[in-house]
């Protein structure tokens, strides 16, 4: 039996069902909210996430992928709370977000300086993983980092690689935020490859930005899961449009290397806040799976797209490594 960790402990990937691959509870810079914490009432916060989630609970969605890590304002115990409040299971992630620099934290410690050898983060990402994230018990089950318009910037080629490196390490999957505008969904390929990475347990986010068929065949077919993954969040391309590329790729055979998410959040500090469209976890059902019905997306691919593909990235590859 194959068990992934979540919020609340292992639950065998068999049960994971409807999983939604790329969403956020809460993102937020906490050095911003505890110096100017006026903004921010936290049992409101925690309740009302809660509720959010409660409610795609009703639609039938079982698990979140949470995409939440360092840069983010990745906080456990606040997770913690909204799970003991919700019976959805929250997956949470390890890794560094950011387009250009690595935190100050990490510029000057190096992998000169750890007993392992390898990269400081990577070491904090291992451990995430087998011990748990500081001292709440709870295990982050995938890595995260991001590529944006910026590139592989020495900052962010460092982080991608540390990822890469904790993902050999311990067999958790990986999801990379990507800027395919910028069509750089290849460049992570290529440097996950050389870090002998298994692409079959990658998601290249944002990947439903693009409109360029090819360009999405190309990394599918590098063995990679493309993230259709920003439904409802009011990101061009329209739903209409991000519903012809879904359905143009389901007929080129690819339904069984896509995966649907939102890119969500219940709390962004990014933005004014907007409590009416915060946390909208079930556009998908709402809106999305009507139109690609419409499309003729058949009840097999969006089953694979929602359950059965999210099943095959959390059950564990092949560990290359040991230290844990
Ligand atoms: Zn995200």
């Amino acid at each position: 039996m194959t068990q992934v960790e979540t919020v609340r402990g292992p639950v065998d990937v068999a049960d994971l069902g409807t999983t939604l691959m790329h969403e956020h509870v809460f993102v937020l810079n906490e050095e911003i909210r505890q110096n100017y914490p006026a903004y921010w009432d936290e049992d409101e916060r925690v309740a009302h996430a809660a509720r959010q989630l409660n409610k795609a609970v009703a639609a039938g969605i079982t698990t979140i992928a949470d995409a939440t890590v360092i840069g983010l304002g990745r906080d456990i115990g606040r997770i913690a709370k909204v799970a003991a409040q919700t019976p959805m299971n929250i997956i949470v992630a390890s890794g560094v977000y950011t387009f250009n620099d690595v935190p100050f934290y990490f510029r000057y410690r190096n992998r000169r300086m750890t007993a392992s050898g390898e990269d400081p983060m990577t070491d904090l990402f291992v451990t995430d993983i087998t011990e748990g994230i500081a001292g709440t018990g709870v295990r982050a089950a995938f890595l995260k980092c991001a590529v944006d318009e910026p590139g592989l910037t020495r900052g962010v080629e460092r982080v991608l690689r540390a990822v890469a490196r904790a993902h050999v390490i311990t067999g958790a999957p990986v999801t990379v935020h990507t800027h395919p505008a910028t069509r750089n969904g290849l460049d992570v390929v290529r440097v996950l490859r050389s870090e002998g990475a298994d692409l079959r347990h990658v998601v290249i986010g944002h990947s439903g930005d693009s409109e360029d068929p090819d360009y999405l065949a190309e990394v599918a077919d590098a063995g990679c899961l493309l993230g259709m993954d920003r439904f409802g969040i009011g990101m061009s391309p329209s739903l209409e449009r991000r519903a012809d590329i879904i359905a143009a790729l389901c007929q080129r055979g690819y339904a069984d290397r896509m995966v649907l998410s939102h890119d969500a959040a219940c709390f962004i500090d990014w933005y004014p806040h907007d409590e009416a469209k915060a946390g909208n976890y079930t556009y998908i059902h709402d809106h999305v799976l009507p139109a690609l019905a419409e499309r003729g997306v058949t009840a097999e691919q969006v089953e694979a797209m929602l359950v059965a593909n999210p099943r095959r990235y959390f059950t564990p590859g092949p560990r290359t490594a040991t230290n844990a």
